[in-house]
Order: C-alpha cells, then sequence, then structure tokens
C-alpha cells in the first residue's frame, strides 16, 4: 500500500471524520486514524447515548404528566438493561454508517493509536503513514481528579456503560453533563444528590437560567448542595460517600459520578518530536484557520479547547478542508454567537452574552427584557416545569447580543433565535414577527417591557 496521503485526520470523532469527508470529496487521499469505532464522543460516549437517555426521562415525565390531562397512564417502571441495549443497537448502526461510507469515500481506516514521528510522519502500531496535511482531532477525555478515593467514582464514560440502574447516585459537578445525567437519573427514578464547587449551577450560563434550573431540579426531587468542595471519597459501611474539605461527609451512594470536566488527548500523541505547542492543561494552540505552530499541522474540536461541541468541530473540520482543498484561503469557524443547549429537565439553551457579559462590555448601553411562565404544556399537570427567557440588547437600536432560555422545547427553539443573532437583528425585528400562537416561542417575540436599570442582575 502507499503510505502517503494528502490528509491524515487523527481521530475518528466529529472534527476528524469532518474534515476526512471533505478532503475526500474533493477527490484528495485521505486516512482517518481511531483506536474505537468511528464516531468518537459524540456518537459513542456523548450527544446520542445522552440524548436517548433524555428521550426516555421525558416520556417518564410524560407518564408523570398524563393523568392530569385525563389520559390514564401510570408508570410501572424503567426497563434499563432494554433502554441501553436499544441505546446500543443504535450507536452500532451509526458506527457501521461511517464505517461504511468512509469506504465508500475511498478513504484509508487505519485502526490505532496515532502519535507523530515528524511533522509529515505518523506511526500507527508498527507502521508509518505520512501525509502533506496531518489534522489532530483527537478530541478530549473526562477528567478524575488526583484525590483520596477518586477511583470509586465513575465518570460519564462509565455512566452510558452502566448495566443496571443505580439507585442512590452522586454527581460531583453542576456543568452541563452534570445536571444533564442529574435530570435523566431522577426522571427515571434514581434518587440522586448533585453537588457543586460553584454557588451556581451552569456556571457559564445566565443567572436566570442557573435560578430557574436550580428550581425545577427542586420540584423533581433533585437534592442540591452548591459551594460544596469534594476532598475525596471513601467507601463506609452506609455506602460511598463524598468527603467535603472542612469535615462534613455525604453517604449512601451505590454511584457516584464525576462530572467535574474534561482534558484533551494531547499526551502521548508525540507533539513533543515535531514541536506541536500546547497551551495549560495540554490544549492545543490553533490560530484562526485551525493552524498550529508547526506548518502542515492543525487541530480542531475539542482539543483546541474553543467551544467543545459537536457542531464546532465538524464545522472547524469543513472549512479547514475548504480552506486546504477548494481554493478558500480565506475559509474560516466564526467562533462568536455559537448556541448552546443542555439538556437538562426542562432543556436551557443561551446564544451570545449573558446579561453580566454584555454589561461588561457594554455598560449602560444594554437593555433586557425577560419573562417567567409556566407553559400549557403543564397547566393541568402536578408536576409543573418553569419556563424563562431573557433577551440581551446593545446600544440604541438594541441590537440582540444575547438570549437565554430554559423551559419545555427551548433546544428546538434556540437554533431559529441564533440565526437572528447572527444576522445582527435587534429587537424591532423580533416585535415585526408576528407570533406563533399558542406557543413558548411566541413569548420571544411579543416581549414588552425592558427591566428597569435597578432591576438589572
Ligand atoms: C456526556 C457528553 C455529552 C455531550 N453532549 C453534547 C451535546 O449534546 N451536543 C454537543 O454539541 N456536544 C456534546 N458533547 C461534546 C461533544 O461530544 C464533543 O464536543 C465532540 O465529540 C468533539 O469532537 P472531536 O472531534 O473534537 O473529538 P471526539 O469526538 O472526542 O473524537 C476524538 C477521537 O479521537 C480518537 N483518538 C484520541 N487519541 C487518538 C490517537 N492518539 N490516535 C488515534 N485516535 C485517537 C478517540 O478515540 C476519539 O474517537 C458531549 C460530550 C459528552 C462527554
Amino acid at each position: 500500500m502507499n503510505n502517503h496521503f494528502d490528509l491524515i485526520a487523527i481521530g475518528g470523532g466529529s472534527g476528524g471524520l469532518a474534515v476526512a469527508e471533505k478532503a475526500a470529496q474533493f477527490a484528495r487521499r485521505v486516512a482517518i486514524v481511531d483506536a474505537g469505532k468511528l464516531g468518537g464522543t459524540c456518537v459513542n460516549a456523548g450527544c446520542v447515548p445522552k440524548k436517548v437517555m433524555w428521550y426516555a426521562a421525558n416520556l417518564a415525565h410524560g407518564v408523570a404528566d398524563a393523568p392530569g390531562f385525563g389520559v390514564r397512564a401510570h408508570l410501572e417502571g424503567i426497563d434499563w438493561p432494554r433502554l441501553v441495549a436499544e441505546r446500543d443497537r443504535y450507536i452500532a448502526r451509526i458506527n457501521d454508517y461511517w464505517e461504511g461510507y468512509a469506504t465508500e469515500l475511498g478513504m484509508t481506516r487505519l485502526t490505532g493509536q496515532a502519535r507523530f514521528v515528524d511533522a509529515r510522519t505518523i506511526a500507527v502500531g508498527d507502521a508509518r503513514y505520512t501525509a502533506d496535511h496531518i489534522v489532530i482531532a483527537t478530541g478530549s477525555a473526562p477528567i478524575v481528579p488526583g484525590m483520596p478515593g477518586a477511583e470509586l467514582g465513575i465518570t460519564s464514560d462509565g455512566f452510558f456503560a452502566l448495566p443496571e440502574q443505580p439507585r442512590r447516585v452522586a454527581i460531583i459537578g453542576g456543568g452541563y453533563i452534570g445536571v444533564e445525567l442529574a435530570g435523566v437519573l431522577r426522571a427515571l427514578g434514581s434518587e440522586v444528590t448533585l453537588v457543586a464547587l460553584e454557588d451556581r449551577m451552569l456556571f457559564a450560563f445566565d443567572d436566570q437560567t442557573s435560578e430557574v434550573l436550580a428550581e425545577n431540579m427542586a420540584e423533581q426531587g433533585i437534592e442540591t448542595h452548591l459551594g460544596f468542595e469534594v476532598a475525596g471519597l471513601a467507601e463506609t459501611p452506609n455506602g460511598k460517600a463524598l468527603l467535603r474539605r472542612g469535615g462534613e461527609r455525604l453517604d449512601g451512594f451505590d454511584t457516584v459520578i464525576w462530572a467535574v470536566g474534561r482534558r484533551p488527548n494531547s499526551a502521548g500523541l508525540g507533539l513533543e518530536a515535531v514541536g506541536v505547542q500546547t497551551q495549560e492543561g495540554g490544549l492545543i494552540a490553533v490560530d484562526a484557520y485551525q493552524n498550529t505552530n508547526v506548518a502542515g499541522i492543525y487541530a480542531v474540536g475539542d482539543v483546541t479547547g474553543r467551544e467543545p461541541l459537536t457542531p464546532v468541530a465538524i464545522a472547524a473540520g469543513r472549512r479547514l478542508a475548504e480552506r486546504l482543498f477548494n481554493d478558500k484561503p480565506e475559509a474560516k469557524l466564526d467562533y462568536d454567537n455559537v448556541p448552546t443547549v443542555v439538556f437538562s429537565h426542562p432543556p436551557a439553551g443561551k446564544v451570545g452574552l449573558t446579561e453580566r457579559e454584555a454589561r461588561e462590555r457594554h455598560g449602560d448601553a444594554v437593555t433586557v427584557y425577560r419573562t417567567a411562565f409556566t407553559p400549557m404544556r403543564y397547566s393541568l399537570s402536578a408536576h409543573p416545569a418553569r419556563t424563562a427567557m431573557k433577551l440581551v440588547c446593545a446600544g440604541p437600536d438594541e441590537r440582540i447580543v444575547g438570549i437565554h432560555m430554559i423551559g419545555d422545547g427551548v433546544d428546538e427553539m434556540l437554533q431559529g433565535f441564533a440565526v437572528v443573532v447572527k444576522m445582527g437583528g435587534t429587537k424591532a425585528d423580533l416585535d415585526a414577527t408576528v407570533a406563533l400562537h399558542p406557543t413558548s416561542a411566541e413569548e420571544l417575540v411579543t416581549l414588552k417591557v425592558p427591566d428597569r436599570p435597578h432591576e438589572a442582575t
């Protein structure tokens, strides 16, 4: 086999597949390397299995709410092994799709861990492969902090591998993975305690989103402890325990899940051998065009630490291939106003600046509109979930610089509104749009009165 390629993608996840697919479509010789199944984190241990579990949780919520609407239904229980088996079958279909599609596009599939030999050469096992362009798309892995008993906990990877439903779960971390797993497990009937170091969950989101999520989680019976610094884990006669710095402890758990962040998969790639610069924590430093400091070596996706989301890795990978192989020298991803959704219960989403960030950037020129209500979906239900929305505008023309929502359906709603923000839309554009009724989305185009300055948070 000729071992020289136009492009080698190291990592068969969202970013690697995207750049390899595009390059192959431009009739380039492409190889893609991964030790695991094609699809990466998103398909195998991220977005996809998570969303399947989230749908199961929604169905369980729906059954609980059904009697209020006169629909006789009763939740008999959760068949966890079946849920996991069906989910994994679905994932296997996606893996097979990618393997088949890669072959169809003429890509060479290399199986194993890649490491650099020199700037144009990688080794996979004993074999050597060279390329004009090498893209590092190795993603990230969950962090387990080095502290006593840390090994008693599992991570999101371990959560997806659980063969039985855990009964009493502690989740450490109030970021998006922590709150998502908390919501799923609680809806499926587990007892859930979530602890977070920060004084609010979803710290990177707008305050209003964190507040309404906290209310909804309390309503669902999720116990939360904020400002809780875990110093270690221990096995006790009463199950697993979280040891809090300062003495207190929470125990009685059969499962503890670390959800305290992810670290880039850059160690072991032999980056030192070729002089690719990394930043603190091993993130690979790239410029706006995904170039590392070494010519011909690029990085996309989680390993760069820039907006670690699947569509971001895909978009960056595609634009890189356009630039390298389709005569578009200026192609690059604009990382501004990337929308994000958290599949909590209810889901939350944001695009653009939080109110706090907008005030730091635009000072008194910020105008904020907000609303909070119980949507009709819950009007007859015994378990109401609140919805809240916030529009953050800046300048005399009230350009929309941020939209924040939490509530049923916002996960689907946000995409369209993100287009408005990306296009530089204003509050007047929303006012000029006729509402869809009866929906929750209509609230965002019918916001009337801005906060008075002293009401600002
Ligand atoms: C629980 C969870 C839920 C998530 N939910 C969402 C969501 O709802 N929406 C969303 O947009 N994002 C979500 N994400 C984030 C999303 O999965 C990542 O942003 C995305 O997968 C990043 O793509 P990537 O190509 O950078 O890396 P990955 O998809 O992680 O792919 C990297 C690949 O590289 C391989 N690899 C690593 N080192 C080597 C090596 N040396 N040689 C060869 N191969 C190597 C790995 O095996 C892996 O397959 C979630 C993540 C997690 C963990």
